[in-house]
């Protein structure tokens, strides 16, 4: 089923896996993440694909295995900026073989490895072009969705400016957004407000990270540009060396953001799990009457 129909009936909860990243390639430990997270009922599981596309068959294979094996919805991640148009095209064929509906159509970012070669002239500069591209090529065979920001896009000039381009990449097609972390819900609220003003009407729906160590969390804030509220930063500094404290602050407190969230009617949680199912069974065993009523 595509999302955007389910997203028309109800408000959904979902989860974020990645492809592990072994040196032998061994992807098997992913399907024991799988089945844990199989028995919370997501409405659907989203596979991530490598920067640079180091992981592009991975995410076509396990999520092949969600939607066909799992019989859960699976919405495959795809980034552009390192593929050529007949890269693009072979893999959306294979989603399409697959079975595969959804697809979250991103920009990507360039590889870290400083011998990585960019290409002069890019075949997609924006998930824009690749919204675009999917579409002349394969009409409504896929849902397409799309990233955003409620701390703005790094490389965006301004707030502004990012909303501006969020607009386009909905005129190209995404039929709903899904956003980067945030740890403070007025960044959500604010972005929600200002798209609603520019008429764009899509579900957003909120990406919560449940922190589960200091270091990973400091990490992750860096390279997202996403704030730290004061409380969290405190809680991290004085229980940043108690692994269990640490993960028990992580739970605690992506489940009263979701408390909050759920509370002010959002479209939908995206929980990115980290392959950690423990913690999204943790969330789900906290609020089991606020995530049932969800969908009243
Ligand atoms: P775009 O929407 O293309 O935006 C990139 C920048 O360009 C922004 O600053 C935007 O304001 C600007 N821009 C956009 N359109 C235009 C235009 N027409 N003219 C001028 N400027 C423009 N990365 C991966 O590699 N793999 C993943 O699986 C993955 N999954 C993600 C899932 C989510 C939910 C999120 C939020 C991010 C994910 N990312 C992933 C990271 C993402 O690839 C990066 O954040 C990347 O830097 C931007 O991707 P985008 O699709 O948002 O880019």
């Amino acid at each position: 089923m595509k999302i955007d129909e389910l997203l028309k009936k109800k408000a959904t909860i979902s989860f974020e896996i990645f492809p592990p990243k072994n040196k032998d390639g061994n992807i098997d430990s992913i399907y024991r993440t799988i089945d844990e997270l199989a028995h919370l009922n997501p409405d659907f599981i989203s596979v991530t694909y490598g920067a640079g596309g180091s992981s592009k068959g991975k995410t076509v294979e396990i999520a092949s295995k969600i939607k066909n094996e799992y019989q859960i919805e699976a919405v495959a991640h795809l980034s552009c900026i390192t593929s050529t148009k007949e890269e693009i095209k072979t893999i959306c064929k294979e989603l399409k073989e697959n079975h595969i509906e959804n697809i979250l159509s991103l920009r990507g970012d360039y590889p870290a490895d400083p011998d990585f070669k960019r290409a002069e002239q890019p075949d997609f500069m924006y998930a824009s072009d690749l919204n675009q591209f999917i579409y002349e090529e394969f009409g409504d065979t896929f849902c397409l969705s799309g990233a955003c920001y409620p701390e703005v896009h790094q490389e965006a000039d301004s707030f502004e400016c990012d909303l501006e381009n969020l607009v386009r990449k909905v005129e190209a097609g995404a039929k709903y957004l899904i956003t980067q972390i945030f740890f403070d819900n007025h960044y959500y609220y604010r972005l929600v407000k200002e798209i609603r003003k520019r008429g764009i009407d899509v579900p957003i729906l909120a990406g919560i990270m449940p922190v589960t160590n200091a270091k990973g969390l400091l990490h992750t804030a860096k390279l997202c540009g996403c704030n730290i509220p004061y409380d969290l930063s405190t809680m991290i500094e004085r229980y940043r060396d108690n692994q269990k404290a640490m993960r028990e602050i992580g739970v605690q407190y992506a489940t009263m953001q979701i408390l909050d969230l759920i509370t002010n009617g959002v479209d939908g949680i995206h929980i990115y799990t980290m392959n950690k199912p423990r913690i999204a069974k943790s969330i789900f065993e906290a609020i089991p009457e606020v995530l049932k009523g969800m969908n009243p």
